[in-house]
């Protein structure tokens, strides 16, 4: 009857039927056996058995029927009459039937309510988002909810009247031992327990995932533990997101840029590390106070003009202002600002990313300005350039008209080599600038009397500096001083130091070259001072700091310009550096002259005993007349070279190419071969290679003409059989000088 509930067909069936098999029974089989005075006993189980299988109407109808039927068969006598006593026994009957009837309506009502209440359990449990288990007092299943049957693997029928260990397996996160079964602590415990942290759960499959739960202990009403309830859930999502808000705020916190966060009336509710550095304050001393603090009091309406926008839901991107720090300073930052909105899409704050740019805008304006100069220095160079192309035009004019006039030409020819000297020193400084940067520039060190130096440099300034009608004075320590140096860049050095003296003088001033050897507490002195003071226009004390700069002129202005291109200077400094010395520069300003200070480490070893050199004396004899085979593919330096060398008084022929020059070589057969590496058709290495394997060839005095003058270009040419290397352009002194080694008179 339990498990099917009410039935009211078979309550009145049986009824019926009931009543019927009592009335036959107990008037065939029972009627000898049975008192006659207890006629209606037997149609109590009538009542009973139909109140049992369909409650109270069927009950009732079994007492209705059984009443009647009893009372005609056993009870009535003559029909319907009934003696005086039975009324009672009938009442009795019928009261004892209503009784059971109702008795038994009670108990389904009751059992009715009890179902409903599991029902209603049940579908709860399955509604519930968690997972629910629910154990005996023995920690066996009892009862499984549909989320707890999906995480742990077990269907519910698997899993009812198992331990409660089988079907809920969990080990700690790290250690991987076993978690003390929450259902044994409850028990023991009688209280609601909650597992530890980093709990995994060990699903039926295997498949691990990490719960969060509790269990509490099932009590009836006297408080007698009759199981336990275990309720958990998955945390995988939970833990995701928990680890992406960690690493969002490990980004936040260790951004370089500040991140600040602030509600909509500007209050500051988060500042990370990054603007704990920019603006100087920490959180502590932020948090909660307004966003103003850190905006320069000019800049009254930024506020509510970017809150107006924040309002409208619009971010604010890039936006470049200034900010202050606690210390009072100003600084300038990029700020990108959005709005934070909540669930609804209402602006609730908003974060503010700040970077401080004042280093880029720094970068920026020195590339302004590095930009601005390079474009003076173009406008400069083409200037420098130009200038000595005038008088050298209006030389060959005068030369064309008057070159039967012999001052004239002497004059003529003094402004010409005046100005290409000027051409060729602009062009040398450029080039020595460019093979520096590219580190291409070596330097020949080796042990030099500064004297000699000084000397060099002066001889090549003297006409400069009395062009300008200045006064000289050069002042040298008793004692040699010898210097670890490259004596060409050195005096390179001294005399690009004195020529700017000269240059920024006015006419008849007064420039003195001193060299000192500053000794400390009586100790040889191991640094000599070079000093080259001038009486000339000086440099203000704001272009003092960049004087050595690229380009830097103190007077950019192109007429005033005094034939330079601005990196003079700068080539003072990096090949005093190159030489392990410092240069400084004094001066108290405009008008009161300018000192540079060159320091250069002094070398007190002996020197070591050079080999003699061949001496002043054969120089000075002339080359005897030889026969040179110039190579070179410009028609005007060749021409130029021969005229030269005809004058000098030499027999020369000229090839354009390197094909020409083989062949010439092998019928001309010169003693020296001026041969450019650069030509058309064979290159000058290969011309000399050719040359060298014919046995005409194997003495022929081979020079390679060339623009480039490294230890590396040098040892190539060698390779290919050169016997000298000589940088062009090659100055008639110096091509006498190198005939004279190559040809003596002998020859
Ligand atoms: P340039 O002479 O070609 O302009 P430099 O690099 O030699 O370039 O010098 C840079 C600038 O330094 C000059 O343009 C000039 O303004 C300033 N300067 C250099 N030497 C002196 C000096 N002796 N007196 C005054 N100003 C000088």
């Amino acid at each position: 009857m339990r498990g099917q509930g009410r039935q009211h067909g078979l309550g009145y069936l049986t009824a019926v039927v009931a009543t019927a098999a009592v009335v036959l029974i107990r008037r065939f089989l029972l009627a000898d056996i049975l008192e006659p005075d207890a006629p209606l006993y037997l149609f109590l189980f009538v009542v009973t058995a139909a109140a049992w299988f369909g409650g109270l109407k069927a009950g009732l109808l079994a007492t209705a029927l059984s009443t009647l039927a009893g009372t005609y068969y056993f009870i009535a006598r003559d029909g319907w009459r009934i003696a005086d006593g039975d009324g009672l026994r009938i009442g009795i009957f019928v009261v004892s039937g209503a009784a059971i009837s109702c008795f038994a309506e009670a108990m389904y009502r009751s059992w009715d309510r009890a179902d409903r209440q599991r029902e209603a359990l049940r579908i709860t449990l399955s509604s519930i988002g968690d997972a629910v288990i629910a154990t005996d007092a023995d920690g066996r299943v009892t009862s499984l909810n549909p989320v707890a049957a999906a995480l742990t693997g077990w269907t519910r029928d698997e899993a009812m009247g198992r331990p409660l260990e089988d079907v809920f397996r969990i080990v700690n996160e790290e250690s991987r031992l076993p978690v003390e079964n929450p259902v044994k602590k409850v028990l023991a415990e009688g209280r609601i327990v909650g597992l530890a942290n980093h709990t995994l759960l060990i699903a039926k499959d295997g498949k691990e995932l990490p719960i969060d739960d509790s269990a509490a202990p099932i009590e009836d009403a006297e408080g007698a533990i009759r199981g336990v309830v275990l309720i958990f859930r998955d945390m995988t999502e939970r833990r995701r997101a928990e680890r992406t808000r960690l690493r969002l705020a490990a980004i936040v916190e260790s951004s370089d840029d500040a991140i600040i966060g602030k509600d909509m009336d500007g209050i500051i509710h988060s500042w990370n590390r990054g603007a704990e550095r920019l603006y100087g304050y920490t959180a502590k001393e932020v948090i909660g106070k307004p966003v103003s603090l850190l905006m320069p009091p000019d800049h009254p309406d930024e506020f509510p003009s970017i809150m107006e926008r924040l309002k409208r839901g619009e971010r604010v991107d890039h936006y470049e202002t200034t900010r202050v720090r606690k210390d009072g300073q100003r600084f300038d930052v990029s700020l990108s600002i959005s709005p934070i909105k909540d669930d609804g899409g209402r602006v609730i704050g908003a974060s503010a990313i700040a970077r401080d740019i004042t280093e880029r805008k720094r970068l920026y304006q020195q590339l302004l300005e590095a930009d601005r100069r390079k474009d003076e220095f173009l406008a400069t160079l083409a200037h420098e350039l130009r200038n000595p192309l005038a008088p050298i035009r209006n030389a060959l004019q005068i030369l064309r008209l008057a070159s039967d006039n012999k001052a004239t030409v002497e004059q003529v020819r003094t402004i010409m080599e005046r100005q290409l000297q000027q051409m060729v020193r602009l062009i040398d400084d450029l080039m020595d600038v460019s093979r520096i940067t590219r580190r291409k520039l070596q330097l020949r060190k080796e042990r030099v009397d500064l004297a000699t130096v000084v000397r060099n440099a002066v001889e090549t300034s003297r006409p400069l500096i009395e062009t300008a009608g200045h006064e000289l004075t050069v002042t040298l320590l008793m004692e040699s001083i010898h210097v670890e140096a490259d004596e060409a860049r050195l005096a390179q050095i001294l005399s690009n130091l004195l020529n700017n003296a000269a240059k920024y003088t006015e006419r008849g001033g007064h420039i003195w070259l001193t060299v000192e050897a500053e000794s400390e507490g009586g100790q040889p002195s191991r640094e000599v001072l070079i000093r080259v003071k001038d009486t000339g226009i000086g440099i203000p004390a704001d272009q003092l700091p960049h004087i050595f700069e690229m380009f830097r002129q103190v007077d950019y202005s192109l007429e005033r310009s005094q034939g330079g291109l601005g990196i003079g200077l700068t080539l003072v400094k990096w090949l005093t550096e190159m030489h392990g010395g410092t240069v400084e520069v004094h001066s108290d300003g405009p008008n009161k002259g300018s000192e540079f200070i060159v320091r250069l480490p002094i070398v007190t070893e002996q020197p070591t005993q050079q080999p003699s050199s061949s001496g002043d004396g054969e120089c000075k004899v002339a080359a005897g007349p030889c026969k040179v085979l110039i190579v070179e593919d410009s028609e005007d330096t060749a021409t130029s070279m021969r005229t030269i060398l005809l004058m000098m008084g030499h027999d020369v022929r000229i090839a354009h190419d390197g094909i020409q020059a083989v062949e010439a070589a092998g019928s001309y057969l010169p003693d020296v071969v001026l041969l450019d590496l650069s030509l058309p058709k064979l290159s000058g290495y290969e011309v000399a290679r050719q040359i060298r394997q014919q046995m005409w060839g194997k003495n022929m005095k081979l020079v390679a003409l060339t623009g480039w003058g490294q230890e590396e270009d040098k040892r190539r040419s060698q390779q290919a059989g050169f016997d000298q290397h000589v940088t062009k352009p090659l100055e008639p002194a110096a091509l006498e000088e190198l005939l004279r080694k190559l040809c003596p008179p002998s020859a």
